[in-house]
């Protein structure tokens, strides 16, 4: 069995050399979404053109806002002027996008598929399937509490949910992994389903996760993996 398997990080940081480092050594493939501002020490242009040397780079906005509280125009220019930016320093076009915070409405979407990005990548956890635009995620690489595990698992893919009712005893990150990858394990040969593990760099630099985060990616390593970048996730 071969199980694609994507990496998408947001904001764009230093940190995210270290998340490459990583993931470098066990050919793995990851998207940065890149911003031009955020609350932490964004990325300059020299850093974003480096970065793209190992790795696919995505849009996430000017100025990292919740684009709810936007209107179409602001959203608009939010979102243009940072796909402009981020091709003008790599010389070739950007391909996906996400929003910051997850946040997004219609006219994100519709803004999206104006400009020509071919994926939205979304914060749409518990899948391992694409729907269409919408690019959905598995996990994020951050030990949420199991209510808000719960929550989004109800509210994201109530029927694998359903199905599998054992999940309420193992709401944690590792568990959930444990679980989506082997489902993933027992597909047929050719599947589109794709583990897809997100999260920030500079978080888990925060939070001291890196050790799960290798622990994880030594597990994927143990089997016949297809290492992809946002942008190849395949819907189903
Ligand atoms: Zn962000």
């Amino acid at each position: 069995m071969r199980i694609n398997v994507t990496f998408s990080f947001d904001d764009g940081c230093l940190y995210d050399f270290k998340t490459i480092n990583i993931l470098q050594k066990y050919n793995l493939k990851a998207t940065f979404f890149v911003a031009n501002h955020h609350n932490n020490v964004p990325l300059d242009s020299s850093k974003i053109k480096e970065l793209s040397e190992y790795s696919e780079i995505g849009a996430h906005t000017r100025n990292h806002l919740d684009l709810r509280t936007l209107n179409y125009e602001e959203q608009f220019q939010e979102i243009d002027y940072n796909k402009k930016y981020l091709e003008d320093i790599l010389g070739k076009k950007i391909n996906v996008f996400c929003a910051p915070f997850g946040y997004y409405d219609a006219n994100s979407i519709k803004i999206a598929k104006e400009l020509e990005f071919t994926g939205f990548r979304t914060t749409l956890d518990m899948n391992i399937k694409r729907n269409g635009f919408l690019i959905k995620t598995t996990l994020q690489l951050y030990p949420h509490n199991p209510k808000i595990l719960l929550y989004h698992l109800i509210k994201n893919n109530l029927k694998m949910f359903l199905g599998n009712p054992f999940l309420i005893s193992r709401l944690n990150f590792f568990e959930l992994f444990l679980f989506f990858y082997s489902y993933l394990r027992q597909k047929e040969e050719y599947t589109t389903d794709t583990l897809h593990l997100w999260g920030h760099s500079w978080e888990i630099e925060n939070i001291k996760y890196w050790f799960t985060f290798e622990k994880i990616i030594k597990l994927i390593c143990e089997d016949e993996f297809y290492p992809i970048y946002n942008s190849e996730v395949k819907s189903s």
